[in-house]
């Protein structure tokens, strides 16, 4: 066997990049990974199921099955999308920013409607930050620096289970050599999770009400009166997380998906924003959207090279054109917009409201994933490919904007396709359908 240092962790934002992983001497079995949570090394050792599905298929009639070769799913493919009049591409965030790229050409050529998860997730943050600017900073700043640390909406315990100890609350950095014993860790959520049993301080906000408290936190900030209770927190309380966070040498507000798409959405994160400005009048302080698919971030900047956008891009009319609430995949869907659905690196059958997930099963479509999921189920064709960051390498956003090489550690079964491989080759068969 040998062992491969330093592997890169396809599998949440945080793109640990301290893995160890053994593997079989000829690189074709990947044997153990060291270093991983649970749900990443679950993401390596999937790859060496032995029921795994490695040639696309077809759904018949009868509801079965019928296995073909790549080849016929690529003409499938490019048929599908150079026939529709108005393609939804969506997913893009569990694979790497060169398929990303081949992806966008094909969404040019077509017409099609690009998005990825941003829009059930963090589309409302990017919206923040295109309305008001954002003070960000880098996660080895937050390991560094940060003395102060907050988590609103979000709970890492399970979601990115080695940030805590990696970079926001253990690890002992430059300025902050006492570790966990010199931070102030503040939780902001209704639920008691796991990430609030390890906070200084516990904020039970009632449901829905982050913009509220957040606004409380810029009024308590400059000391002026607040009623006794805001959002179901005492007044008190409220005063004395402001003085915490005021006294800071350097605060990080990591937030997720509590705060993004509850009552409020986009108008939260402008105010989260906000309470980081104010906080730089008396300290330093940085906030940071705690994006989950571990390439969701290299989408959106591979767009924002490409269109200007980083989701929901509606190129139907030859340019680029951006209206988060009518070119997103759920209105699209529900308004019955779009003729044809493309799914990869993303599982919109499990994430998605049901109607919209009936729409693409009516729908002609296509989903590309290694894994059998609830989208490939409703999908006309799957096409399974090759693991990214596991079977093949390639460009990953962080969390914090900072782009990772992944690397491939094992082969893929022989004659697999890499989602590179295969969107080059329809967006070749498509330049040839439409005679380019
Ligand atoms: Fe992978 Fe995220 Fe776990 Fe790190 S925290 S090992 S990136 S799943």
């Amino acid at each position: 066997t040998k062992t491969i240092p330093d592997v890169v962790c396809p599998f949440c934002g945080t793109l640990c990049d301290d893995l160890e992983v053994v593997v079989s001497d000829d690189g074709k079995q990947l044997l153990e990974v060291y270093n991983a949570c649970a749900i990443g090394a679950e993401k390596f050792l999937h790859s060496q199921a032995e029921d795994r599905l490695t040639r696309p298929r077809l759904a018949q009639e009868d509801g079965s099955w019928k296995e073909i070769g790549y080849e016929e799913a690529i003409e499938y493919t490019a048929q599908m999308l150079a026939n529709s009049k108005k393609p939804l591409m969506y997913g893009w965030s569990s694979t790497n920013c060169e398929a990303q790229g081949v992806g966008s050409e094909i969404g040019e050529i077509t017409g099609a409607v690009m998005d990825n998860t941003a829009t059930v997730c963090h589309g409302t943050s990017l919206i923040a930050v295109q309305d008001i600017g954002i003070p960000h900073c880098t996660l080895g700043e937050v390991k560094n620096r940060a003395d102060r640390v907050v988590f609103w909406g979000c709970n890492p315990a399970h979601a990115h289970p080695r940030h805590m100890s990696r970079y926001s609350i253990f690890p002992r950095g430059f300025f902050t050599g006492k570790g966990h014993k010199g931070r102030k860790v503040i939780v902001i959520d209704p639920r008691k999770t796991d990430t609030a049993n390890v906070a200084d301080v516990h904020l039970q906000i009632e449901q829905g009400r982050d913009y509220e408290l957040l606004d409380a936190l810029r009024v308590a900030f400059k000391g002026l009166p607040l009623p006794d209770v805001v959002a179901g927190i005492p007044k008190e309380q409220i005063y004395e997380a402001a003085e915490v966070l005021k006294s800071g040498r350097f605060v990080i507000i990591f937030f997720g998906m509590g705060v993004t798409q509850s009552l409020g959405k986009n108008h939260n994160i402008d105010e989260a924003i906000a309470v980081t400005r104010d906080l730089n009048e008396y300290t330093k302080a940085a906030i940071m959207p705690m994006r989950g698919h571990y390439n969701v971030t290299g989408s959106g900047a591979v767009w924002g090279w490409q269109f200007g956008f980083p989701f929901a891009v509606d190129l139907s009319r030859g340019f680029a054109r951006y209206n988060p609430g009518e070119t997103t995949s759920n209105d699209l869907l529900r308004r019955d917009e779009v003729d044809s659905v493309f799914v990869l690196g993303s599982d919109p059958g499990a994430h998605f409201p049901f109607s919209s997930v009936k729409k693409i099963s009516e729908l002609p479509s296509v989903c590309i994933d290694p894994h059998q999921t609830p989208t490939t189920a409703v999908c006309k064709l799957h096409v399974p490919v090759a693991f990214v960051g596991v079977e093949v390498g390639g460009c990953a956003y962080r969390m914090d904007n900072v782009p990772i090489e992944t690397r491939k550690v094992v082969d893929a079964p022989e004659g697999m396709m890499t989602d590179e491989e295969f969107l080059e080759k329809v967006l070749g068969r498509i330049k040839e359908i439409k005679g380019e």
